[in-house]
């Protein structure tokens, strides 16, 4: 089946392989994505799209729709592709790297965004085959969490209604020409968390006169640890970090006042409210215990990313059609970063899977890190992968 997609899929590998180069070498932050956004347009008015809408404050995300031409039911998939790059400095020593210090698609963005393209190219080409709408999102701002939410405030997922959404994201730990799923949780959901500790000033020498804040905050740090591994099934997945600490007085002091700043990471919403109460009791009773007054702040910034069923299944079936995919794999956890397609996860069904990156052979170069590397061979992969799925999603719901 669909040996014209993989015929179609080969002949314009080269050309978007070009593309993703190219937004490469021109890295742009969350919210200043100005010549991704431009190229990204310039390619889908070429391409004959229907409607092309740019999206958020800063203008830079796309909702581009193309209708097929054939007669059969009025469907309607969205695709969603990131397009923002990170404040890194790239020592991947690729020709095609960074042109702008400091700046480094170092997520793979750069291979979403001309794997989408090349996807709707395709989907242009084929659009007498198929009836319904297909919906691209070029979204903005995913690496700052801003550029999901205002895709959802601009009402990406009506007008036509999205039955079912789909995106990939590079995963330098499995190699090209692997697939990477789950069939439930694929990022986890995160709040952020502020303890502030106040406490009681006095000499070092003389502690029995104060409130030993260092003392208290060290002691929450530590208990909270224990939330995790202690008050949680050891098949479920969550924890306390805290990245920041700010306080005190000087060598000969205690007592000023301590601020801890971290988050929580979940993936149930009961796992999140058991956290919730448990951070705030433990936090607050080692204050009481320590004589310290604690006052705890969560705010919640991501939801987690559930995949539904029907739609993996949909991913692992049209994978045995393409050639390229050598096997599926059943990813063992999720990621515990956050991810703000979550959003349009909330809206409609579907699914979020990994696309294998990395060389066989070659070393592993993490996300995020600063020699992140994403091997050319993944984007027509990836392209097929997509525009298969939604093929088969428009025709068979
Ligand atoms: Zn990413
Ligand atoms: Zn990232």
């Amino acid at each position: 089946m669909n040996e014209s997609l993989a015929t179609l899929v080969q002949r314009k590998a080269d050309e978007v392989i070009q593309w993703r180069r190219r937004i490469h070498e021109n890295p742009e932050l969350s919210f200043h994505e100005t010549e991704t956004s431009a190229l990204i347009e310039e390619k889908l008015r070429a391409f004959g799209v229907d409607v092309i809408r740019r999206i958020g404050k800063s203008q830079t995300g796309i909702c581009a729709e193309l209708y097929g031409t054939a007669d059969g039911p009025k469907r309607c998939i969205g695709i969603r592709a990131d397009i923002d790059a990170l404040p890194i400095r790239e020592q991947s020593g690729v020709p095609y790297a960074s042109k702008r210090d400091g700046v480094f698609h170092g997520c793979g963005h750069d291979s979403h965004a001309a794997i989408l393209l090349g996807t709707a190219w395709l989907l242009s080409d084929l659009r007498d085959t198929f009836s319904g709408c297909v919906k691209f999102f070029f979204q903005h701002a995913e690496e700052e969490l801003g550029g999901g939410r205002e895709f959802m405030e601009a009402g990406v997922m009506e007008n036509p209604h999205v039955d079912g959404v789909m995106a990939l994201h590079a995963l330098p730990d499995i190699y090209v020409g692997e697939i990477g799923v789950r069939d439930d949780f694929m990022t986890a959901g995160v709040d952020l968390l502020k303890v502030t500790v106040e406490g009681k000033q006095a000499h070092g020498g003389y502690p029995h006169y104060g409130v030993d804040t260092i003392l208290a905050a060290s002691t929450i740090v530590t208990t909270l640890q224990s939330l995790g591994s202690r008050e949680l099934a050891p098949t479920d997945c969550a924890f306390v970090t805290f990245g920041r600490i700010e306080g005190g007085i000087s060598n000969s002091y205690i007592g000023g006042p301590v601020v801890l700043e971290g988050c929580i990471r979940y993936l149930r919403k009961t796992t999140q409210e058991l956290f919730h109460r448990r951070v705030r009791e433990i936090a607050t009773g080692v204050g009481t215990a320590l004589k310290a007054n604690v006052t705890v702040e969560i705010t919640p910034e991501m939801i987690p990313t559930c995949v539904d069923k029907t739609w993996v299944d949909r991913i692992r079936r049209v994978c045995r059609d393409v050639a390229s995919v050598e096997r599926v794999i059943d990813l063992p956890s999720p990621a515990m970063g956050g991810e703000d397609y979550a959003y349009y996860l909330e809206k409609a069904p579907g699914t979020l899977f990994r696309l294998g990156v990395r060389t066989p052979g070659g070393p592993h170069c993490p996300t995020h890190s600063i020699n992140f590397y994403v091997d050319d061979r993944a984007v027509p992969i990836g392209m097929e992968v997509l525009a298969a799925a939604a093929l088969d999603a428009l025709a068979r719901g």
